[in-house]
């Protein structure tokens, strides 16, 4: 699946991917099932303030569920650029700055989250992701300079990563509202993604993660691909791409 920022939630629509499941926008839960906290590496070539930003990220959602849950560790890591998109499902969480962006990714992407996961008939298990940050195209900003801001993207892109989907609602109400603008500074989860991080991850009730009940059925492979984009929203799911149109 492909999400994009700068754009519209699919309109309820359903899909479909590998040839007959349905896939329902959202409604098949993403989520991890080991242990947090997951160690995310940070690629060496982000600078210290852009490290600090995107640390800031990983803080951020771990205090809004009032630090119930430690989801990430950090580190920095010489991650070089990979040659296809199947060679980050490599068992490395890893946060990429791409000078080359993908062939096989639209240049116009801001970002790209991508998981890979094994899907059961209630939920998909999110087995790896990463995300890729297209430096070829975009400038991001660690000081409310020109571009994207840095934290901005990244806490969105890391509900992602987490399992969230795109809320349609507002801006004000969601982190992961599908649209950011250059100016846009949302670096804190808001009401609605604090609702349904501590909800996939039984915040309340456990030390951390939720107690997912052991899968008799057996698995099946699927790869989520979350673009965002400034201006439309793409969806892919299993390499079947969907265009979103956006409505405004
Ligand atoms: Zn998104």
């Amino acid at each position: 699946m492909i999400l994009l920022f700068g754009c519209k939630q699919p309109e309820d629509t359903d899909l479909t991917y590998g040839g007959s499941a349905a896939y329902s926008s959202g409604n098949l839960p993403t989520k991890w099932t080991k242990s947090f906290p997951l160690n995310l590496k940070i690629s060496n070539d982000f600078d210290a303030n852009e490290t600090e930003a995107i640390n800031l990220a990983a803080d951020n959602w771990e205090e809004s569920t009032e630090n119930k849950i430690n989801f990430f560790t950090t580190s920095n890591e010489n991650l070089n650029p990979r040659t296809g998109l199947s060679s980050y499902n490599d068992g490395l969480y890893g946060v990429y700055k791409l000078y080359d962006w993908p062939a096989e990714l639209p240049s116009t992407a801001l970002a790209v989250t991508q998981i890979n996961g094994t899907q059961y008939s209630s939920y998909i298990r999110i087995d790896q992701a990463d995300i890729l940050l297209n430096y070829d195209y975009y400038t991001f900003a660690t000081d409310g300079g020109w571009g994207y801001d840095l934290t901005t993207v990244v806490l969105h892109e890391m509900g992602h990563f987490l399992g969230l989907y795109h809320d349609n609602s507002s801006k004000e109400d969601s982190v992961m509202y599908p649209t950011i603008g250059r100016y846009n500074d949302n670096q804190f989860p808001k009401e609605n993604d604090i609702t349904k991080i501590s909800s996939k991850y039984n915040v309340d009730i456990s030390r951390g993660i939720a107690s997912v009940p052991t899968q008799k059925e057996a698995g099946q492979a699927v790869k989520i691909t979350l673009e965002m984009y400034p201006d439309k929203e793409i969806m892919k799911v299993n390499g079947h791409e969907y265009e979103i149109t956006h409505d405004e």
